[in-house]
């Protein structure tokens, strides 16, 4: 990442040691086994990595050190992201635990009791077990408010009955942590995160659509009558909505470094491509069209580093982000994809050809204006804050 002036030594320690990680042993070890963007991974195989990521100091950094983490400030994170993201690395989400790992709980883990901690958040930071965030509906996207899952006490269990949609790394879950209505006549005041184990009757994934990129990461979740103890309530009832709410601004935020790590592997790769690529006596990177493109890509990459590590001080100073967390989340996701593209029409044919990394960050890129809030409801969330 561009612009981080503030690096402590702990964390150039880290950068190398990441990626010493990443280059001699991840990324040869995916070349050696063929792995592709497109396969379908294990659970067992995917927890090899988390296991490996938590074994060599990786894994839950971001985690309290109370909770087993090491802490680390949301700055220090979005460079670490980057990085991750830049490799090139085919499972570089794993890497931090994006996908089913610690990043999942994210501010969650203050609203755990001492049994859910033992239970369901220590097993995930030592990347022994993997979660999900389950908020999305079929009939409820943007509008989160209208979901329907329902969650009806009887005794000492809710029975839950509702069907998730779109939920990243549920293929590699154990539990979902799950919006849940506990009591409709309240309207967001009546919504609850339950802590929902997938391996309980009545609980069914179904893998009925693929995402553009042909990863298998997404499923929806369907419970039936599924009794889950209340003791799984996490937080208090009726402040679900509140909860999750309260976590998405830092998530906008951590999207980014993975959006520019994806964009700068991106241009990385079309700078080379440019000064090495001979058409009409020389390499294309003479002419002054491939040159600009070059340079709206570099000045983009700096102007999404600058604003990111901005914006993740502010956090680290304890000040609310809402607004400054919906604006990276708008300019990262749509400026990284311009990067992307410029980048595909710099290789010609190349770039366009199915799962060159080139097209394949392309399509990668694509989603992230649609996920953890579409690019409208960034610039309604910028809206109310400039007008209020
Ligand atoms: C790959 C992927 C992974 C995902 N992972 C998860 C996950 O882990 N957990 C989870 O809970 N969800 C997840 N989602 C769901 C995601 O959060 C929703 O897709 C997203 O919130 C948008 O909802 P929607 O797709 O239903 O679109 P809709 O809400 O139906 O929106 C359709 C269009 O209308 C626009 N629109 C809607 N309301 C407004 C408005 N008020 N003002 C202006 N325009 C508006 C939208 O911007 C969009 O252009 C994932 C989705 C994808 C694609």
């Amino acid at each position: 990442m561009e612009n981080c002036t503030f690096i402590s030594s702990e964390l150039q320690d880290l950068r190398a040691r990441l990626r010493a990680y990443l280059f001699d042993e991840l990324i040869p070890y995916e070349q050696a086994q063929g792995f592709g963007y497109e396969d379908r991974f294990s659970k067992p195989e995917i927890r090899k990595i988390w296991q490996r990521s938590h074994q060599l100091g990786f894994y839950g950094l971001q985690v309290p050190r109370a909770l087993g983490g090491k802490g680390i400030s949301i700055h220090d994170l979005c460079i670490l992201k980057d990085d991750v993201a830049a490799s090139g690395a085919i499972l570089f989400p794993h890497v931090l635990g994006d996908w089913g790992g610690p990043a999942r709980i994210g501010n969650l883990v203050k609203y755990a009791t001492p049994d859910q901690i033992t239970r369901f958040i220590e097993p995930v930071v030592r990347g022994e077990m993997g979660t999900c965030f389950a908020m999305t509906e079929p009939q409820s996207g943007s509008d989160a408010a209208s979901i329907q899952t329902r969650a009806i006490v009887d005794g000492d269990d809710y029975v839950i009955t509702g069907c998730k949609h779109y939920i990243s790394a549920s293929a590699f879950a154990d539990y979902a942590i799950t919006m849940c209505v506990t009591d409709p006549d309240k309207g967001v005041d009546g919504i609850s995160a339950v802590l929902i184990e997938l391996d309980r009757p009545g609980v069914r994934l179904t893998y009925d659509y693929l995402p553009m990129t042909g990863q298998h990461v997404d499923a929806d979740i369907h419970f039936d009558n599924v009794r889950v103890p209340r003791s799984n309530l996490l937080g208090e009832e009726g402040k679900g909505f509140k909860t999750a709410i309260g976590r998405i601004s830092t998530n906008r935020l951590l999207h980014c470094p993975t959006m520019t790590g994806l964009a700068r592997q991106a241009y990385q790769m079309a700078l080379h491509y440019a000064q090495h690529r001979q058409q009409f006596g020389g390499p294309i990177s003479r002419f002054q069209a491939i040159q600009h493109m070059l340079a709206d890509m570099a000045t983009g990459l700096y102007a999404c580093d600058s604003m990111i590590l901005a914006a993740a001080r502010k956090a680290d100073a304890g000040q609310d982000i809402r607004k400054e967390a919906a604006m990276c989340k708008l300019f990262v996701s749509e400026k990284c994809f311009d990067i992307a593209d410029k980048a595909m029409q710099i290789h010609g044919n190349v770039g366009v050809t199915r799962n060159h990394p080139v097209e394949f960050i392309f399509r990668r890129l694509r989603l992230y204006r649609i996920v953890t809030g579409t690019s409208e409801i960034q610039r309604n969330t910028i809206a109310k804050a400039i007008l209020s």
